[in-house]
């Protein structure tokens, strides 16, 4: 069963399969954990640009990478998209799509002075996460955001309140935090942090502030939580992990750090097949294989045929989650944004 927001509930976590539970087996195996890959908000947002490409023609301008995977940007790129860092890049009164990690509001200012015609593809969980900072901080709470420094998403959500929004990265940041009153403080959180890193800190924060209070719902999304408890239940039968992503995608990252705590040999973050080293393959029987919310599956496929070739013939889906959350594409492409 999968509720509302797309999480997965006890009920949907099978039973490990005999492959799983034994461990006997000597022959080469790869398990495939699911859900893996491509998460509702990276599919609109890419979709997104797709359609605004049809739509308009190229060049269609994305304000920084539209989800964090080369291999997604590099094939937009091909059919006309211009990846830019900030709107001064955009040529004024182009297209500009906004990418699934969010913005501030004084983007969309920066965007309206230059008279560019926006499309926001901003993930809707994440766009919960900034409705929840502006709540928090009309009612005079401090927010103290867990996230990494310097991500897309942590600057787009603090963006919403800057004089509210303290930034917590992580359980050693929480002896430095300073608020305005400890009796009026809220947490929330990035979407793609590590589960139980995040319950570390919450528990570290509380400890320091006892009336902390917690946002309405998970800030860490479906998706995100879906792909940890999934590279948990390979990693400890796994003498090596593979997650494919890109080095600068948060939930890819934190898929490496997860499989590796939960039990795994070794853990190795890749782009794309190619990047697989063959010294990392030594004494190794059973291969663990996950992908990021940002990757398209054909890099998934690469590396299961890399496997193949090495004798690893013998793949197992391990599937703890069924996802079928979808999102509408962004209200904008219903318009003739030229005509306006
Ligand atoms: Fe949205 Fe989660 Fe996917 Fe980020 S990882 S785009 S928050 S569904």
């Amino acid at each position: 069963m999968v509720t509302a927001s797309g999480h997965a509930t006890a009920a949907d976590v099978s039973a490990p399969s005999d492959a799983l539970t034994t461990g006997a087996s000597p022959r080469k195996r790869v398990l495939l954990a699911a859900p893996r890959g491509y998460c509702a908000g990276v599919d609109r947002a890419v979709l997104t640009v797709e359609r605004a490409l049809d739509q308009y023609g190229a060049p269609v301008f994305v304000r920084k990478q539209i989800v964090h995977n080369k291999h997604v940007v590099q094939t937009l790129e091909e059919r006309g998209a211009v990846f830019v860092e900030e709107n001064e890049e955009v040529p004024e009164g182009s297209i500009v799509i906004f990418s699934a990690h969010g913005v501030a509001p004084e983007v969309h200012e920066q965007a309206s002075q230059r008279r560019l015609k926006t499309i926001d593809a901003t993930c809707p969980l994440v766009t919960k996460v900034h409705k929840e900072a502006l709540r928090f901080a009309d009612e005079g709470y401090d927010i103290l955001l867990i996230g990494h420094e310097g991500h897309e998403e942590v600057i787009g959500t603090t963006g919403e309140a800057p004089e509210h929004i303290k930034l917590v990265d992580g359980p050693e940041g929480v002896a430095d935090v300073q608020v305005r009153d400890p009796s009026r403080v809220a947490w929330l959180s990035q979407t793609t942090l590590s589960v139980d890193e995040t319950e570390q800190t919450v528990a570290k924060l509380r400890e320091r502030f006892p009336l902390l209070i917690d946002p309405p719902s998970d800030d860490i999304c479906y998706a995100t939580q879906n792909r940890q408890v999934a590279v948990k239940r390979i990693a400890p039968q796994s003498d090596l992990v593979i997650v494919v992503g890109s080095a600068n995608s948060s939930n890819s990252v934190r898929l490496v750090e997860v499989a590796l705590e939960a039990g795994a040999k070794s853990a190795f973050l890749v782009d794309r097949a190619e990047e697989v080293d063959p010294a990392w393959f030594d004494a190794v029987t059973t291969v663990g294989l996950t992908s990021g919310a940002s990757v398209p599956e054909e890099l998934v496929q690469g590396v299961l045929a890399l496997l193949a070739e090495r004798g690893y013939t013998d793949v197992e889906d391990v599937r703890s989650a069924q996802e079928k959350l979808l999102f509408a594409l962004p209200h904008e492409l219903r318009r003739n944004l030229n005509a306006e």
